[in-house]
């Protein structure tokens, strides 16, 4: 991340586009709710669920969704915070959707690490944490739960940084723990954040500090907590890096602010340290070169598409991050991969649960666009300019199952489903070569039951997954006549995919490793860019 761009434009210079990654519980939901309150999204706490279970009521899939406590789709949301405007890219939770995940933080700038105080860092944590990295994106943590009994402030620290390899710095230090518990002290800017446990939806009252010395610590702080906090924070200027934005927006520094999101506790602070040190729009590449946000040509590309989210309209949304320029509702835009124009007349914004008509957006923000199935995951829109952008991958599959319609009349039907679901990027759909039927590969076993539940309700379609004889997927590719031989003489082991590219499908791992010796001049792929 670049320091010295040229300066963007306010509108764009204002906007932080995030997510907020955790380990289920660690209390994701409720810290977005407090965000959307504070950012005037949302009036009152609880709407956002009271909302979301409105809805959900409307199908089996939402249903199963709600009784297995995760989110299986994302969505954006955009609100003012201060002077600045936040996109929150939601992430689903469950891993055994991380590849959904992944294509959300191609679309982000920075994440919002939440922890539980009590837990440390957990398994979907660092899972998440290895994607961001793989980005080098600028992560804050917050620290979460410290109204309950938790760890120590530098066991936490320690963990992170033995756990993630990150350098972190305090940008908070917690006064007592559990009942305890009192608030925290602001360490980047001097103040006392007293919590309020009558009113969780109050927001601390914040005390002007004069440094660690100032008496008028002891009148807000019992005498016991305060030696041990100052104790403390000694030890945490010898032994803790100060903060340096560099490093942070370079990936390499975390700042972190321990709090309580149920208490609304420190969640201004947070939400005030991403608009303060949180990174602006930031380049985005392409095969072609490299987009910046203040480039006055549109530009953006699909990373996440996702069907029937109103029921009562059988479309489907693609989300499109802004790379660069400032679009306006009714422009005209270069779908690339297809060259024909696209008037974007019905773009939307995601306003907290709401869609709204997106009247104009910026680089760095996510806009929803209805269509009919033509916008896929990948796609570049442009004023003309033919742009690839890279980074979105495509992950083979590692569970495959063979499915087939209840009612083989409807074979027609379920073709539609699945490839619906392929263009959505919620499954990996081949066609064999050889035989009928299809074979649908996902991430996580999850994965088939959610499909089963959606063919059902969205297509009325009962449909049953079987055990295939395949295992492993790889693309194949190669120079054409190469690629040919190959499929000539392995039609058994031959699919395509739903753009038709070319799948090897296998039921040992050792097969992959004899085609990789016996054909250098193939390359099997695990991953497959989509542009
Ligand atoms: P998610 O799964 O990460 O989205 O977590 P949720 O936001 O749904 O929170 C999980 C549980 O932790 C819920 O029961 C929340 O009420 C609770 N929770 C969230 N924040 C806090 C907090 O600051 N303190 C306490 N004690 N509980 C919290």
């Amino acid at each position: 991340m670049l320091d010295n761009r040229p300066t963007l434009p306010p509108e764009i210079a204002r906007r932080r586009t995030f997510a907020i990654i955790s380990h289920p519980d660690a209390g994701k939901t409720t810290l977005t709710e407090k965000f959307l309150l504070f950012g005037g999204a949302i009036q009152m706490a609880g709407q956002v669920r009271a909302k979301g279970e409105a809805r959900r009521t409307r199908s089996d899939f939402m249903k199963m969704e709600q009784e297995r406590g995760i989110s299986v789709s994302a969505s954006a949301m955009s609100f003012d915070f201060r002077h600045y405007r936040f996109n929150l890219v939601d992430t689903p939770g469950h891993s055994d959707f991380s590849e959904d995940t992944y294509r959300t933080l191609t679309a982000v700038d920075a994440a919002i690490m939440v922890i539980d105080g009590a837990k440390g860092v957990e398994s979907q944590t660092r899972k998440l944490f290895e994607v961001c990295r793989l980005r080098d994106l600028p992560i804050l943590t917050f620290c979460n739960k410290m109204d309950r009994e938790s760890r120590d402030t530098f066991e936490i620290i320690d963990e992170i940084q033995e756990n993630l390899a990150i350098d972190v710095c305090p940008a908070s230090w917690p006064i007592g723990m559990g009942r305890e518990f009192i608030g925290a002290y602001d360490l980047l800017h001097d103040r006392l954040e007293i919590m309020d446990r009558a009113d969780r939806n109050k927001v601390a009252e914040s005390i002007a500090i004069n440094g660690l010395d100032d008496p008028k610590l002891a009148d807000h702080v019992p005498a016991d907590l305060l030696q041990k906090f100052r104790e403390e924070i000694e030890m945490a200027r010898e032994l803790l890096p100060a903060f340096n934005r560099q490093s942070f927006l370079e990936g390499h520094m975390t700042p972190i602010w321990f709090g309580s999101a149920i208490n609304s506790f420190g969640v201004k602070e947070l939400m005030d340290g991403m608009g303060e040190f949180g990174p602006e729009p930031q380049p985005q590449k392409a095969a072609e070169r490299q987009i910046s946000a203040e480039e006055e040509a549109v530009t953006g590309f699909v990373f996440k598409v996702q069907a029937n989210m109103d029921p009562k309209h059988r479309d489907r949304v693609a989300f499109v991050r802004l790379a660069s320029g400032h679009f306006e509702r009714g422009m005209k835009l270069t779908h690339v991969r297809t060259k024909k124009p696209l008037a974007v007349s019905n773009p939307v914004l995601f306003l907290a649960a709401d869609r709204e008509l997106a009247e104009e957006a910026w680089a760095g923000d996510i806009i929803g666009i209805p269509n009919h199935g033509q916008l896929r995951i990948g796609d570049a829109l442009t004023e003309g300019e033919t742009l690839h952008f890279t980074g979105i991958p495509s992950f083979a599959p590692e569970l495959l199952q063979g499915v087939r319609a209840g009612d083989p009349m409807k074979a027609k039907h379920l073709e539609k489903a699945l490839m619906q679901f392929a263009e959505e990027g919620a499954a990996k759909v081949f066609k064999p070569m050889i035989g009928s039927g299809f074979i649908v590969g996902v991430v996580g076993a999850l994965q088939f039951e959610v499909l089963a539940s959606r063919i059902e309700q969205e297509y009325s379609l009962p449909v049953r997954f079987e055990p295939s004889q395949f295992t492993s997927a790889r693309w194949v590719s190669g120079a054409k006549a190469d690629v040919e031989k190959f499929i000539n003489v392995n039609k058994g082991h031959i699919a395509y995919d739903h753009d038709g590219d070319v799948v090897y499908l296998t039921r040992l791992k050792w097969d992959i490793d004899r085609v990789e010796r016996d054909h250098p001049e193939l390359k099997l792929g695990a991953t497959k860019e989509m542009m």
